[in-house]
């Protein structure tokens, strides 16, 4: 068993388990970063604590500390692997802030100059180019995994 909170039930605690599959790019102690499986860019990162919490307002100040350091990192290592123009970070808080899964989320999403946005959540990503993006990200990261 976890020490900390997980639900049977939420989509990214299976993902944080392995039990259903993810491109992973890498995980800490803390937090697993994978691909989004429906980006709004290529290169659409999702970082999650391993602790179940619906949002950041419900996050611990502890588990906050453990958490932003690697957001650092993975936003670094898309910066080298992608070399995007720009990189924005959203996390969405509640139903009414676009928030669809509630297991506190980090969004990181590279831009390029002159692309058109796209909402997040609506088209599927191909699975083998997720995993050859995380690949990538992964070779500028100095995690473990
Ligand atoms: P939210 O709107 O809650 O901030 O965003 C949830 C994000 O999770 C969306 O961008 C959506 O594409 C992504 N997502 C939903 N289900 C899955 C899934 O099963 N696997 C992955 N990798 N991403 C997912
Ligand atoms: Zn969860």
């Amino acid at each position: 068993m976890a020490e900390y909170p997980t639900d049977p039930n939420c989509i990214f605690c299976k993902i944080a388990s392995g039990d259903i599959p993810a491109a992973v790019i890498g995980e800490t102690e803390h937090v697993v970063a994978f691909m989004d499986a429906f980006p709004s860019s290529r290169g659409h990162t999702l970082v999650i604590p391993k602790a179940h919490y619906p949002n950041l307002l419900e996050m611990p100040k502890e588990e906050l500390q453990s958490f932003m350091a690697p957001v650092q990192d993975v936003t670094r290592a898309i910066q080298t692997a992608i070399q995007p123009d720009g990189i924005v970070l959203n996390q969405f808080n509640g139903k009414a802030a676009g928030q669809t899964v509630f297991h506190y989320h980090q969004h990181i999403v590279p831009r390029w100059q002159g692309q058109d946005r796209r909402s997040h959540g609506k088209d599927q990503a191909d699975p083998e180019e997720l995993k050859a993006v995380a690949t990538a990200i992964r070779a500028e990261l100095d995690w473990e995994r």
